[in-house]
């Protein structure tokens, strides 16, 4: 079930949060559950609030948000690999309805998901 949109509370430091990175056009902060060793969540300030809401002037905030992906997985050690994530809408299992990366690495994955 989808929930309020905390992650704009976040970036307006409303509520608080682990940020590990932070640039004119995302934030990447540490997610309170871990799932794995290293779990960050990197979001666009823009309020785009599912992966189905993207539209051709996001192109390259999307590109921007995969660059910073990949240097926070270089800045948090995951050099053997690791497993970026976008969960859309219910079906995907999506709770908050604010566009983000789900950065996990640290351990194995398996194949398929949950
Ligand atoms: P999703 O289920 O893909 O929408 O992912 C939402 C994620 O946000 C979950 O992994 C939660 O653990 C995480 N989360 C929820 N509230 C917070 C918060 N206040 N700070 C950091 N992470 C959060």
């Amino acid at each position: 079930m989808m929930q309020d949109d905390i992650f704009q509370k976040i970036i307006d430091r409303e509520i608080s949060a682990n940020i590990v990175f932070e640039d004119e056009r995302c934030l990447a902060f540490r997610d309170l559950h871990p799932q794995a060793p290293t779990h960050v969540l990197i979001i666009p300030k823009k309020a785009i609030p599912t992966h189905s809401d993207l539209t051709d002037d996001d192109r390259d905030l999307l590109g921007h948000m995969h660059l910073v992906a990949a240097r926070l997985a270089k800045d948090f050690g995951l050099n053997d690999g690791y497993r970026l994530v976008v969960n859309c809408l219910d079906r995907g299992g999506q709770t908050v309805p604010h566009l983000h990366f789900h950065l996990l690495g640290g351990r194995d994955m398996t194949w398929p998901p949950g």
